[in-house]
């Protein structure tokens, strides 16, 4: 008995490995790791009726894509703008897949000097998409190349230095580009300006989060009993990444400890040693709340020293942690620095003692 008890433990704790063990790894983060690149594939629907969720920017798309292919002309360019794990990159398949043109794929970080911009461009065919993830994180230099490229499909190569220096304009084939950003504010305006459209995917709800988990076990030949992925839909955030992550590692706690059948009370178990509450939010989360709560009385506190204290960047705090928090109405983002609201106190389980205090009369006011 002993032995098979040890058996598990060491099964389960290979399918939860400690946050130590993960080193950066996290299981509610909506961007990407390597334990998604075998599944993201295959989960990603291929065309605009497979996309669960987002009905506005599909009904927009849906026509921009028609009157692109009656004029028979490349459909505008677009910026996909939301947080990581929501569809963006799926959504770029699906543009070319609908427009029936092939899709080349770089990311701003890839595309560090000119050249590297105009490899990509000389590759393209009348009519491709070329997709450029994290658009916000590309050279000025490159970013100046991009111009005329959106603008008037051309590229302009300067060779030579000094008085002897030429230029040689090459013509490009008449493309669409699609950038796909989390933070829309720190792209140019420039460049945004060269955008014919930009779509703002938004978090799923949970009914569209459990849609796409049906359709994932179905994909993925889960064995799942009614409402077993409901408690699964309540803690993805939102997120379809997150939900097939967690689906994913249902799955392998169900298969190990329950015959493989995903059901409520297993997935119930599972989620709770993934450390995970009901609403989703992991040990970072709370640290962030309970920085701002504990230390700093609620708020208002600025990013920075959020960050120092709990030793985050900036930067992914502000791209992947805060986006859920303030979803959730968590966490107010107030020109004086970030506040938790009431909710999140009362999630936490602590005294919210703001109410309580006497709201500043006129006469206090003049007395001050
Ligand atoms: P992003 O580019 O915004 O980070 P992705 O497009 O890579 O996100 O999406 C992550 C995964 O989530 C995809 O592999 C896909 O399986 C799933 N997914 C995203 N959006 C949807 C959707 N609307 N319907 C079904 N699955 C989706």
């Amino acid at each position: 008995m002993k032995r098979l008890r040890l058996r598990i433990y060491n099964q389960t704790s290979k399918l939860f490995p400690s946050n130590n063990e993960e080193k950066g790894m996290r299981i509610v983060s909506g961007k990407p790791n390597i334990e998604d690149s075998s599944i993201d594939s295959n989960l990603r629907p291929k065309r605009l009726n497979g996309f669960i969720g987002q009905e506005k920017v599909k009904d927009n798309l849906k026509i921009a894509i028609s009157a692109a292919q009656k004029r028979h002309e490349p459909l505008d360019h677009v910026i996909l703008y939301g947080a990581p794990g929501l569809g963006k990159t799926t959504l770029a398949y699906i543009i070319a897949a609908e427009m029936g043109v092939s899709i080349k794929v770089s990311s701003g970080p890839a595309i560090e000097r000119p050249g590297d911009l105009a490899a990509s461009l000389t590759n393209l065919h009348e009519g491709d998409v070329l997709f450029i993830d994290e658009i916000h994180r590309l050279s000025h230099t490159v970013e100046e190349k991009l111009y005329p490229a959106m603008e008037d499909f051309v590229f302009d190569i300067f060779l030579g230095k000094g008085p002897a220096a030429r230029s040689l304009r090459l013509n490009l084939p008449r493309f669409t580009l699609i950038g796909a950003t989390t933070r829309l504010a720190l792209l140019s305006p420039p460049l945004r300006d060269r955008f014919g459209v930009t779509y703002h995917l938004d978090f799923y709800s949970e009914a569209a989060i459990q849609t796409i988990l049906d359709r994932s076990a179905a994909i993925l030949k889960v064995l799942v009993e009614r409402d077993g992925l409901v408690p699964i839909a309540q803690r993805a955030r939102g997120t379809p990444r997150v939900a097939n992550r967690l689906l994913k590692r249902i799955r392998d706690y169900a298969q190990v400890m329950a015959n493989g059948v995903v059901t409520k009370e297993t997935a119930l178990k599972g989620l709770s040693k993934l450390e995970i509450d009901s609403v989703g939010l992991d040990d970072i989360d709370h640290r962030v709340l309970h920085t701002i709560i504990d230390k700093f009385d609620g708020g208002p506190v600025g990013l920075d020293t959020i960050a120092a204290s709990i030793s985050e960047d900036a930067d992914t705090i502000m791209d992947v942690y805060e986006p859920y928090l303030l979803q959730l109405a968590f966490l107010e983002r107030t020109s004086r620095g970030r506040i938790a609201t009431k909710l999140a106190y009362e999630h936490l389980g602590l005294p919210y003692k703001k109410d309580a205090q006497p709201q500043p009369t006129l006469w206090s006011q003049k007395q001050t």
